[in-house]
């Protein structure tokens, strides 16, 4: 038992069982144990890989989008470009290069990181590093710190790792899925509590069958209201990428993967990747309800051939070894590949109420 699995038994022993959510919060973001804060989980030595590690034709094709989206903004003088949980920083930096191709761009755009990982944020750091901005990028905390003004927000695999709370539809009532210790002491499991009335559920969810679990997820929606708020106020566009369902659904996806690998979610908290899918229904629901409009879902093989990857791919072949030309073909199968991320992974975007629909969204 490790010592993140020891200190919510304790705190289980001197209060309550944890609520899902409570129990992914602490997983993914301890300060000291949590999975993202200490350590660089990406690649092949990490535990999975994301799209920007797949292949730079991904962050290149997102920057172009990007400074098209400026454009159609009528290409205001300064752009906060605003990254949510950067990773490794690669997806910025591919699309910081490709984007300063629009005349322009370059002397508008300021980047923003918002990460809660101290270890990532150095890694963001070095990455940007190489890349020649106009005014120097910032880190923060959290959203709510970020400076007024237009934005262009990219998400990509952000929301998925967003805390989830969990409900078990017993046929008439609803009971909150938690998180307790298990009989023997020797472990954590999840146990039900008693039924409450109350319960406010996105309306795709209040008719599902009996004897499913049902997930919201709270951070994720708060996290929608706010940048909806924003770019109908302030102006701008979001681009949220990740894998889920385009419609609310039942059912439990929270998953955990370790060394590649599927894991127990309750074993060896903090080492292993903690997600959930992203309910993108109820997350379009609050964009609207927030004063703003949703594009999409777009699955991500034909948002990122609308974006022109084939011919991306194509002029990069054309410099390209034998061996580089295989791995090229091999990254746009998997980007984009209906059995690989092509449709389980979607893309929304989020604009102002009157906006014509972003590119890749038409
Ligand atoms: N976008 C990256 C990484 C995805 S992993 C990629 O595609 O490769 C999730 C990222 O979100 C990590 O950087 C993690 O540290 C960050 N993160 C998780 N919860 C967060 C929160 N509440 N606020 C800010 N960043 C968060």
């Amino acid at each position: 038992m490790n010592q993140l699995e020891q200190l919510i038994i304790e705190r289980i022993r001197s209060s309550q069982p944890l609520s899902v959510a409570e129990y992914m919060g602490l997983a993914l973001g301890h300060a000291e144990h949590g999975y993202y804060m200490s350590r660089d989980p990406f690649g092949k030595n990490g535990d999975f890989v994301t799209a920007p590690e797949i292949s730079q034709m991904f962050g290149e094709l997102l920057g172009l989008w990007a400074a098209v989206v400026w454009q159609g903004m009528a290409a205001p003088e300064n752009i906060n470009l605003v990254e949510l949980g950067p990773g490794r920083g690669t997806l910025m930096a591919d699309m910081l290069r490709a984007g300063f191709a629009a005349t322009g761009f370059h002397e508008a755009v300021r980047v923003h990181m918002v990460e809660t990982s101290p270890a990532l944020k150095i890694l963001q750091q070095q990455a940007l590093e190489g890349i020649d901005l106009a005014r120097p990028a910032q880190w923060h905390n959290t959203f709510d710190s970020l400076p007024d003004g237009p934005a262009i927000v990219i998400a990509n695999e952000f929301f998925d790792a967003l805390p989830i709370e969990q409900y078990f539809h017993a046929g008439d009532y609803w009971c909150p899925r938690v998180v307790d210790i298990k009989p023997d002491g020797d472990g954590l499991c999840f146990v039900l509590l008693p039924p409450f009335d109350a319960l406010e559920l996105p309306p795709g969810l209040l008719d599902s069958p009996p004897d499913t679990v049902v997930e919201v997820c709270p951070a994720g929606l708060d996290m929608v209201e706010k940048i909806s708020r924003r770019i109908s106020g302030q102006g701008g566009t979001a681009l949220i990428i990740d894998y889920g369902h385009g419609e609310s659904g039942a059912g439990d996806t929270l998953q955990a993967v370790k060394n590649h690998d599927r894991h127990h979610p309750l074993t060896d908290p903090g080492e292993a990747d903690l997600t959930a899918h992203v309910d993108f229904g109820a997350l379009g629901q609050r964009a609207f309800a927030s004063g703003a409009r949703a594009h999409g879902v777009v699955g991500q093989g034909a948002f990122l051939e609308r974006l022109g990857i084939h011919e991306r791919a194509e002029a990069l072949m054309a410099n390209a070894s034998a061996e580089q030309a295989e791995d090229i073909t091999a990254a746009v199968g998997r980007l984009t590949g209906a059995a690989e991320m092509g449709e389980l992974f979607k893309v929304m975007a989020i604009t102002g109420i009157d906006a014509p629909p972003p590119p890749g969204f038409g």
